[in-house]
């Protein structure tokens, strides 16, 4: 943590422990409950499992910063940053060390999404997972027509989409970078070389997994003698340096083309029980792409703020957008916490409605924008106040019965809802650099270790599972969401940035967690600009939200005044783990300078280095 100071004193540990929950009984439960064909929410368990809580103090730093969820990971960023790379040279640097020491959640196997503030403008650049060129709106349906059980689909070939990180991330540097690429490989070569140390949580979700240990390149590299690696265990992966040393001397061209796309491709197909389709020409075809940010006003506190998010194919901006803008136009919007810290039962009531028909909008009208029209021919349309002040009208004091999605101009949809399905295994990283420039960027595998097929030291994803396993409803109504070729699933990441109302970067933060992404990013926001929290007690703030169905609260924070006056307004109340991972950094000002204070979440392992 070298040169930053600690905000505040770090909680007593003892408040923090949490048992170490191993939620696979839960996990069946909720797949066993997927009820695809009545469209019917259910509420996902955590997508990863929970961890110990490990209280973290906030940091603060006065040059440049760098906030991930391993501290391997940001030291390498902070070192970046140190020898004057910018924010999307760190984020690199970042990324591929946490493809070693985070190898559960995101990866050179995977996709992200990148916000970037260049002190002038804000882009997003598009690194998600497409659908193999074979792929068909049958992937996921058994012989009979019927959706397969979710982790049939995940585990195997069938789930695997094309990686999009490290060609966004080279698209990202070729605009953004300062330092040469093939340095920023350096840290993670280094310890995948000379080995880390297994984690807690690398640990705990080794143990808590039942499909990684089948396949048997996987099996020999976590597991000793069938038990996962304890911690502490030095874990080498030479594999894998080879693998980056390639990708720092040719590019990204190194995991599109040859020899291990060709590993990629064969690892896919040849599965023994569930082989998919993604060839070497869908490899050498990818293509990451730059879209315009989602940026519109929100007031809080007083003041107007501009929230910057990720456009469709993400639903995370857009469904944050309406829960705040919502919540906006009622009176709960400027309610305060309660004496204890907490959100009011009235308020979570309020938040719980908004989120509901926000979620209702997101499975109706969300998907890749290069295969679904945006409603009223603009993402925008479905932040407009105008339409979100009709929307919340249906709030009242009681949970609403039904809650059907907006319409958006003259034209009615022919579109179906999408059914809820579980979301899972994601990491987010927050950067701002010596010049004030910012990455917000949230990277994923999807479940925890993917599609539990391991290629040359690295996990390769399920992003396709993030597609409607249903192309149509009974009714033979196309839902947006579902597969086609090439086509990009439907995510919930989040990445934000955050401008004052002299347009000054105020925020970049963001969270892994699924679908409940948008509700820890949505408390997050609401904490620091409404609340007046630092980043780190709005991380801290206990997590609650709702995709639909229950009210889900995490488990234990909540007085069960809270829950029972929640019950009396009708809702179905579920406690449980909410492991979010939620890191970011905010600009303060301390004797007339810029202050950057960052916040990690003490649900997983992340910290916030600087100088
Ligand atoms: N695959 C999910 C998405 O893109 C994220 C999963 C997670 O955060 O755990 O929305």
């Amino acid at each position: 943590m070298a040169g930053m100071t600690t905000s505040r004193p770090a909680r007593p540990a003892r408040l923090w422990r949490l048992s170490l929950t191993v939620c696979t009984a839960a996990w069946l439960a909720a797949c066993g409950a997927l009820d695809h064909l009545r469209l019917r929410p259910v509420e996902p368990p955590p997508p990863e499992a929970a961890s110990a809580l490990t209280a973290k103090p906030g940091w603060t730093a006065t040059r440049h910063a760098v906030a991930a969820a391993n501290p391997l990971a940001a030291e390498a960023g902070r070192h970046v940053l140190a020898q004057g790379g910018s924010a999307v040279d760190a984020a690199i640097a970042v990324q591929m060390v946490l493809t070693l020491v985070e190898p559960q959640s995101s990866g050179i196997g995977g996709g992200a999404f990148l916000l970037h503030w260049d002190g002038q403008r804000a882009r997003a650049y598009d690194g998600r997972e497409t659908a193999p060129a074979a792929a068909d709106g049958r992937l996921f349906l058994d012989p009979s027509g019927k959706p397969m059980a979710f982790h049939d689909a995940v585990v195997g070939g069938r789930s695997v989409g094309v990686p999009g990180t490290v060609k966004m991330l080279e698209m990202a540097h070729a605009r953004h970078g300062k330092l040469p690429w093939s340095v920023l490989f350096e840290p993670a070569i280094r310890l995948a070389e000379g080995g880390f140390a297994v984690s807690p949580r690398l640990h705990t979700l080794l143990a808590a997994d039942a499909h990684l240990r089948k396949d048997p390149v996987a099996a020999a590299y976590f597991y000793l003698d069938g038990q996962p690696l304890p911690i502490g265990h030095t874990l080498k992966n030479p594999l894998l340096a080879e693998v980056l040393r390639r990708l720092s001397v040719d590019g990204a061209r190194a995991l599109h083309q040859g020899e291990i796309a060709q590993d990629i491709a064969d690892k896919v197909q040849r599965h023994p029980t569930n082989p998919g389709r993604l060839t070497t020409a869908d490899l050498a075809a990818y293509q990451p792409k730059e879209r315009p940010p989602l940026c519109h006003p929100h007031m809080a506190a007083g003041r107007t703020w501009t929230l910057c998010g990720f456009p469709p194919p993400s639903s995370g901006a857009i469904a944050i957008g309406q829960i705040l803008g919502m919540l906006g136009q009622t009176e709960a919007a400027h309610a305060p916490l309660t004496g204890a810290g907490l959100p009011s039962a009235a308020w979570l009531h309020t938040y719980a409605e908004a989120s509901r028909l926000a979620f209702a909008d997101r499975a109706l009208y969300v998907a890749d924008p290069d295969f679904v029209a945006a409603p009223d021919g603009d993402w925008r349309s479905l932040l407009d106040p105008a339409y979100l002040h009709e929307r919340a009208r249906r709030i009242g004091p009681q949970r609403a019965s039904d809650v059907p999605a907006g319409q958006r101009g003259l034209v009615r949809t022919s579109l179906a809802p999408m059914p809820d399905q579980p979301e899972y295994g994601t990491s987010h990283i927050s950067i701002v650099d010596g010049d004030g420039h910012a990455v917000s960027m949230t990277t994923t595998i999807e479940d925890a270790f993917g599609a539990r097929q391991m290629v040359r030291g690295f996990l390769l994803n399920n992003e396709l599972t993030d597609f409607s396993f249903l192309p149509a409803d009974s009714a033979g109504r196309p839902i947006a969401n579902r597969v086609e070729p090439g086509k990009r699933p439907r995510s919930s990441m989040a990445p934000t940035l955050v401008f004052d109302d002299r347009g000054q970067l105020a925020m970049t933060g963001g969270s892994p967690g699924g679908a409940l992404i948008i509700h820890y990013t949505a408390k997050t926001l609401h904490g620091v600009l409404e609340w007046g929290l630092s980043p780190q007690q709005a991380i801290d703030l206990p997590n609650f939200g709702t995709t639909g169905g229950p009210v889900v609260l995490e488990k234990g924070r909540f007085p069960a005044a809270v829950v029972e006056a929640l019950k009396g307004r009708g809702h179905e109340v579920r406690e449980q783990d909410m492991t979010s991972g939620l890191q970011a950094i905010t600009r303060a000002s301390a004797a007339g300078r810029t202050v950057w204070r960052g916040g990690a979440d003490p649900r997983r392992e992340g910290v916030v280095l600087g100088d």
